[in-house]
């Protein structure tokens, strides 16, 4: 069963509870926070639109932080992005790849929500969740978490003409699913996420040595069969050399007895 967070935009007031209370519940170190409300504006001068973005991780299913971390610490289970900080080797490659800007680097290790693993295995609910007064959160099976963002677009449609669920398909369909009372670029968010290249320290940390060793065993294999085709010539050179003692002519057969 895949699991999804469901996150009203029409109802989030911005009191940060869910931010407070990913910290405590996670306990996180000071400087530490898996959510952020991040302030924007919009449109041109003088017509400008203020807002924010309820800024987590979106559990991509085509995760790029998964597809980039050499050690497995990042992983997907039941629909969501988890971290295994024990296993982080500290490279940064998740922080590059992301396409919305969420892992970020402490202490030597990457860092990021996920989904209140343990609350959860539990029978709980992420902390966020728990303690949004709006109830602009809920989580569940993702696919009852869709049809619930569904129906809150329908109800929504004469207040906000362009009110819309994001998440169904972006980056293979995502584990936070938004109800957003307008089009994603007035949050800051991508309609369409990509993952963003990696610089060339990937090439350096991860390709290359992977392509070494793929030319290492090219080049052991290009050995043995080297090996073989010497032994085989020098095979062929002492039949041909005992022949010529036999007197038996280059291409002839010896003949037999039955043969005479
Ligand atoms: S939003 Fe970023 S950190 Fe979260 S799953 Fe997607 S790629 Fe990974
Ligand atoms: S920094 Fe990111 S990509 Fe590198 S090992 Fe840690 S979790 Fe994986
Ligand atoms: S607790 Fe709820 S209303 Fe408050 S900022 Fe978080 S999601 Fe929005």
């Amino acid at each position: 069963m895949a699991s999804a967070f469901l996150l009203d935009m029409t109802r989030c007031i911005g009191c940060e509870a869910c931010v407070l209370a990913c910290k405590a519940g996670n306990q996180l170190p000071v400087n530490t926070q898996y959510i952020e409300l991040i302030e924007h504006t919009s449109g041109t001068f003088p017509d400008l639109v203020g807002g924010f973005q309820n800024h987590r991780c979106y559990h991509c299913a085509d995760a790029a932080c998964v597809a980039v971390c050499p050690t497995g610490a990042l992983f997907k289970e039941d629909g969501l992005t988890r971290l295994n900080p024990d296993a982080c080797s500290g490279c940064g490659y998740c922080v590059q790849a992301c396409p919305y800007g969420v892992p970020k680097m402490q202490n030597g290790r990457s860092t990021k929500c996920d989904a209140c693993a343990s609350n959860v295995s539990g029978g709980g609910s992420p902390w966020c969740v728990t303690t949004c007064p709006a109830q602009a959160l809920e989580y569940g099976d993702r696919d009852e978490i869709i049809a619930k963002a569904n129906s809150r677009v329908a109800e929504l449609k004469d207040r906000y003409p362009k009110v819309q669920v994001y998440g169904e398909t972006q980056a293979g369909g995502l584990g936070l699913i938004v109800v957003l009372p307008d089009d994603p670029a007035m949050f800051d968010i991508p309609t369409d996420p990509q993952p963003v290249p990696v610089s060339v320290d990937i090439w350096k940390g991860v390709v290359q040595p992977v392509s070494m060793g793929l030319t290492a065993v090219a080049a052991v294999g290009a050995g043995v069969l080297g090996v073989i085709a010497r032994r085989n010539h020098l095979a062929e050179l002492k039949e041909l050399e005992a022949r010529e003692k036999a007197g038996v002519p280059a291409g002839g057969s010896e003949s037999t007895e039955e043969e005479q």
